[in-house]
């Protein structure tokens, strides 16, 4: 039998990766993980995580990382920094790293998740860090006490709104439609809240200023009507993107929107080949989802690994 570097490979450390790294090290599986920043993924900027069942104590989307991280290591899952930049199938998974070197396993689990969208206005990236930003809990206190505008109209939006309209007097946020994609609670959550002005039908049409942001071209799409107004920041939260180029160059099978295809069992097109949590397409992404992703696919992956084995 093939001396491999590990069973399975797990490659993003997020709330699935984490979830995915624990199932598979508590099934006796010799697992490793590849994050090329720090455990986490996207809800290392969730200031709060409120709504993973049982967690009833305020816990923050760092301090729940680090939890997953320590209960997947103790479990025996190794971790190493790296960024993966390629994967290949024969008889195994080959996956090639950016300091040259490659890692061989039977079976892979790709949790990569989503990066922020971007608006694709004049001035967001001229002015990306100088008061356009993507992350409320980062960037929020350097605009304490000053002007924001959010941009959006999802769950991300009327969360980070809330988050930001504790800094400030008042925030104003802006959502294209008349109503929020937002789940039903937090929608109504956000228009009851006094420090959120929510202007719906409206868009930003540019992003204004000098060395940083100064003000907004709005419009609304309803009546026509245009103005620019003054502001400190723009935060935008328009969605996501997924971070699915390492299972297209493998032929994996994905969705319009770039998000990975899979089973129930959360396997792919390529046998042995599993993604889970934002990366997979799924309406419903929540933290709970890609952590139930994560142990539905170590699981089918280790029976996978077993019958790999067994054929050695
Ligand atoms: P999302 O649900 O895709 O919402 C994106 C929002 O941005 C929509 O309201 C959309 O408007 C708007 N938008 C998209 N492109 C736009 C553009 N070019 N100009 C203006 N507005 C634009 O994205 P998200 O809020 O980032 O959430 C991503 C996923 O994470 C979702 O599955 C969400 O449920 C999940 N999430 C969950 C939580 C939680 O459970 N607490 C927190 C954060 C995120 P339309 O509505 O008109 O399409």
């Amino acid at each position: 039998m093939a001396v491999l570097d590990a069973d399975l490979i797990i490659i993003g450390a997020g709330p699935a990766g984490l979830t995915a790294a624990q199932y598979g090290a508590r099934a006796n599986l010799k697992v490793l993980v590849i994050e090329q920043i720090a455990p986490g993924g996207q809800i290392l900027v969730i200031d709060q995580l409120e709504n993973y069942p049982g967690v009833t104590e305020e816990i923050s989307g760092y301090e729940f990382s680090l939890a997953l991280y320590k209960q997947a290591e103790t479990f025996g899952a190794s971790f190493l920094t790296e960024t993966v930049t390629s994967i290949k199938k024969d008889s195994h998974f080959t996956v090639g790293l950016s300091d040259g070197k490659t890692l061989t396993a039977f079976a892979v689990i790709l949790a990569t998740g989503s990066k922020p969208a971007l608006l694709g206005i004049p001035g967001e990236t001229e002015f990306s860090s100088k008061g356009v930003s993507y992350c409320a809990t980062c960037d929020g206190h350097f605009f304490k006490n000053k002007k924001m505008f959010i941009v959006g109209g999802g769950d991300a939006a009327c969360e980070e709104a809330r988050y930001l309209s504790h800094l400030t007097e008042k925030v104003v946020l802006v959502h294209r439609r008349d109503s929020f994609r937002a789940q039903k609670a937090l929608a109504e959550r956000t228009m009851k809240n006094p420090k959120i002005e929510v202007r719906f039908n409206t868009i930003i049409k540019e992003i204004k200023g000098d060395e940083r942001v100064k003000s907004v071209i709005w419009e609304n799409n309803k009546t026509g009507k245009t103005g620019e107004e003054l502001t400190d920041a723009v935060f935008i939260f328009v969605g996501t993107v997924p971070q699915s180029a390492l299972a297209r160059s493998l032929g994996i099978t994905l969705d319009e929107g770039g998000h990975i295809i899979t089973d129930q069992k959360m396997a792919t097109n390529i046998s042995g080949f599993y993604a889970i949590g934002d990366i997979r397409s799924n309406a419903f992404r929540q933290v709970v989802t890609a952590a139930a992703d994560g142990a539905v696919a170590a699981h089918n992956a280790a029976d996978y690994i077993d019958e790999e084995k067994s054929k050695k």
